[in-house]
């Protein structure tokens, strides 16, 4: 997307001066980020974000929006690596007689025109990248940018072609050893040469034909300022995120998330907003992110009385580490609880909301409430999706409940069943408890919960029962005729046990 729509502004730009596109690049990207955060002239926003990160690819936990800076400088890149490489065409020839020195080399000096010095700025995406493709070696100046910086300086070779043994094309060992440093004289030794002794080439290392582009430039430049790329070491989750079957709102939602830019009371703070940093819900003083989504004990009671009844650990990693680990927990196992994570987040958020701006204090059975009829909606519009990805998971889950042809075709049913699944690693097996409730024969929610290595699993299984029996009476109104099934008979007679001694069940 960015790289088209840079092939587009290419096409129409390069026309303009240096000059008013560089000041137009602050302006440009400025405008940008105010109409990101929802900037206008009545109200303020902050922006929680630097620009610069917004600009990162996708998987690297940007949004690729342009950062019209390192364009403006990728595009600037092109009339150095057009003087440096194209010296034919007049105009170029006219300027690298005045901007370059009898090496190649691209000069500075006092006298040369503002447009020299902005284009100039740009150097360093050309000569960090370039490199000489060795021909007869005749044009490749020895004290060329692009090549080797000899030991000492010497006066009987001028160019490389005085370093090649041309007889039979190789290198001249004792003269490389007698110039340069032990490892630049072996790789130089190692380049390969012309054996029909073509023209020399300087290629632009990067790109695939060596040519060099206002997008590779562009792209370079990007991870350059990337520090390092912090963002490309959980790729993994951020190409999850971007492929989730959710609403679009949801999926930024969750970018948001994960690159803590939301409005939590302590983010709103550092940016010197004045406001009392505490946490409606619980009371805390310093109201994080992760203290809304995690540790609030508004927030545990919403995990642990949803169906994956999760215990939320108290920890110090960030929200991106906490997902990472909740992704590789559970990607092999269920490809709804990816989504539906993300779902309980957006929940919490929204009630975290209405407590904040409109004083309104929903009980955590409300929020799972929202969150099933929520999770229930976007199932159904995007259930094809994950139908068309998933077809291996169908296929052993469809094995699997074939039981299900026994099954009564009418009335509620809540059926649990404890089961092994081998895993990828050796052989090794995880026990894991599925929990289906059908009405009338139609399936309305399906689970699949790992059990611990400590946790017992006719306990689990009671538990799973539970929150069957919870999410039926959530999810429909059907009230008459409700079977729970157990594909374990133990467990059948512990239930039916259970149900005597609570005769109100
Ligand atoms: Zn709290």
């Amino acid at each position: 997307m960015v790289q088209e729509t840079i092939t587009k502004i290419e096409s129409k730009l390069s026309n303009w001066k240096a000059k008013l596109l560089s000041q137009a690049g602050r302006k440009i990207e400025s405008l940008m980020a105010n109409f990101f955060w929802g900037h206008n002239e009545n109200s303020p926003k902050i922006h929680l974000q630097n620009w610069q990160l917004l600009c990162r690819p996708k998987n690297e936990g940007g949004l690729a929006l342009c950062n019209v800076q390192a364009f403006n400088e990728a595009l600037m890149a092109k009339h150095l690596w057009r003087i440096m490489t194209e010296q034919n065409s007049l105009a170029v020839s006219s300027l690298s007689t005045k901007y370059m020195d009898n090496n190649g080399n691209l000069l500075a000096p006092s006298t040369a025109s503002w447009r020299w010095k902005s284009v100039l700025k740009s150097k360093e995406v050309i000569l960090s990248n370039i490199k000489w493709q060795v021909g007869d070696g005749k044009h490749i100046n020895i004290n060329h940018h692009a090549w080797w910086p000899m030991l000492r300086d010497q006066q009987s070779c001028h160019v490389v072609a005085d370093l090649i043994q041309h007889n039979f094309p190789s290198w001249n060992s004792s003269m490389l050893t007698a110039l340069y440093d032990p490892n630049t004289a072996n790789i130089i030794a190692a380049s390969p040469l012309s054996v029909t002794g073509v023209h020399d080439k300087l290629i632009w290392n990067t790109s695939t034909d060596g040519q060099y582009k206002v997008r590779d430039g562009y792209k370079w430049l990007l991870s350059r300022n990337s520090n390092g790329g912090i963002g490309s070491l959980h790729s993994e989750v951020w190409k999850t995120i971007w492929s989730l079957k959710l609403p679009y709102r949801i999926v930024m939602f969750m970018w948001r998330v994960l690159n803590d830019n939301l409005p939590a009371n302590a983010t709103l703070v550092k940016h010197h907003m004045p406001l009392d940093d505490v946490c409606h819900a619980c009371t805390q003083q310093g109201e994080t992110l992760r203290h809304i989504l995690l540790d609030c004990d508004f927030a545990r009671a919403v995990w642990f009385g949803t169906h994956l009844g999760y215990k939320i650990v108290r920890a110090h990693c960030s929200l991106l580490e906490w997902f990472t680990d909740i992704l590789h927990k559970f990607r092999d196992e269920d490809h709804y609880v990816i989504p539906f994570t993300v779902v309980v987040l957006h929940v919490i958020w929204r009630c975290r909301n209405l407590r904040t701006t409109e004083a309104k204090f929903l009980d955590p059975l409300t929020a799972i409430n929202m969150i099933y009829s929520l999770w229930n909606s976007y199932k159904v519009t995007f259930s094809n999706q994950y139908k068309g990805s998933h077809s291996a998971i169908k296929t052993r889950k469809h094995q699997y409940w074939s039981l299900a042809d026994t099954l009564p075709s009418s009335g509620l049913l809540i059926i649990s069943a404890k089961r092994n699944f081998k895993t990828s690693n050796a052989g090794r097996k995880a026990r894991k408890i599925v929990l289906h409730i059908w009405e009338n024969n139609q399936i309305l929610f399906k689970a699949v919960y790992s059990l611990r290595n400590h946790e017992c699993p006719h306990l689990m299984n009671l538990i799973a029962i539970r929150k069957g029996i919870q999410i039926a009476l959530n999810t429909t109104t059907f009230r008459e005729d409700c079977k729970i099934i157990v594909f374990q008979k133990k467990m059948a007679c512990l239930i039916a046990s259970e149900f005597k001694k609570n005769s109100k069940f």
